[in-house]
């Protein structure tokens, strides 16, 4: 069985976004700038949001960090990211997403050229139709995984149907000519879909909600679930046994995880040359930075 460690591919995108941001620095003569919003003081979200700026800051890739009170209200969110919006000196802005304020609201606020999760109706349109712009990062990467590991994708099967991760998914690899099955919980008999499916990508939240018998002689496994239980993290699959029927699984941690933030890395660069665009646009009307 092949362990398929996200750090190779994560090494493997890095190189690529130090390259780009390399480029990006000698063409315009500044470092690209993310800013980082983080809505309460939850440990697990500062931790998130220090791993993500210590690695851009590796990369020359400068960072703002905002720190907000959990009780923030909806307009102030708002304004804050309105003034990033405008502000020529950053490029791409991430938001450590609050339980009290819709998702929805606030992929709307930010602008798409700086939408560096991806998650702006106008971003999920252009990945829907099959032109994407800038894709969010845990799909970006997963898809990196597999093209790293060649593992063939005509016959797929992803549980999990969020926005943020399986939906995009689904979308991302059909275009790639995977044939794709979108399981959620409202699918009957999970397991007799499971063990069809070459490719399994469970993306749900439940700590080893699937184990060994859920998966098809020789399947791959990407195992998406980051769960805190018990002190440790521990993914949507149960990997005791699993060596004796998959030809591969993703660890947890060390697998997916590792890649999404380098993916992120890759967009922050992406949206760094959009808003370069957007500002020349500004001056020309003609150019659309969505028609390149
Ligand atoms: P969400 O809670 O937004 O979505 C979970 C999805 O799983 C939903 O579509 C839900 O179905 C489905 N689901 C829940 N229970 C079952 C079940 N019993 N059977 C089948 N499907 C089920 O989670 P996310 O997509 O945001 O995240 C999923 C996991 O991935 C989490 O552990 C998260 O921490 C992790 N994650 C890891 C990342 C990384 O970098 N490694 C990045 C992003 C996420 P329905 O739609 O019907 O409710």
């Amino acid at each position: 069985m092949v362990i398929l460690a996200g750090e190779p591919v994560a090494q493997r995108l890095l190189d690529e976004t130090q390259k780009a941001h390399d480029a990006f620095q000698k063409t315009t003569g500044r470092a690209a700038c993310l800013a980082a919003i983080i809505v309460g003081d939850s440990p697990a979200s500062v931790l998130y949001v220090r791993k993500k700026t210590e690695k851009a800051n590796s990369l020359g890739i400068e960072s703002r960090v905002f720190e907000l009170s959990s009780l923030v209200r909806p307009y102030e969110l708002k304004i804050l990211i309105e003034t990033l919006n405008e502000d020529p000196a950053i490029d791409a802005i991430l938001v450590q997403r609050p339980t009290h304020i819709p998702d929805r609201d606030i992929s709307l606020w930010i602008a798409p050229h700086k939408d560096v999760d991806g998650f702006h109706p106008l971003n999920a349109g252009n990945l829907a139709l099959g032109n994407p712009c800038v894709t969010p990062c845990t799909p970006l990467g997963i898809l990196a995984m597999l093209e790293h590991y060649k593992i063939n994708l005509s016959s797929t099967c992803i549980v999990g149907r969020s926005p943020l991760v399986g939906k995009p998914l689904a979308t991302l690899l059909t275009s790639h000519n995977a044939t794709v099955t979108l399981c959620h919980s409202k699918t009957q008999n999970l397991k007799a879909v499971t063990q069809q499916a070459d490719l399994v990508i469970v993306a749900v939240g439940h700590a080893h909600l699937l184990d060994r018998s859920f998966f098809k002689q020789d399947a791959y496994v990407i195992d998406v679930g980051i769960n805190h239980k018990n002190g440790k993290l521990q993914g949507d699959v149960n990997h005791d046994g699993i060596e004796d029927v998959v030809a591969g699984i993703s660890p947890v941690p060390g697998g997916v995880g590792p890649v999404t933030i380098a993916a992120l890395m890759k967009n922050t660069v992406l949206c760094a040359n959009l808003s370069t665009q957007f500002l020349r646009a500004q001056t020309a009307s003609d150019i659309s930075i969505f028609d390149e």
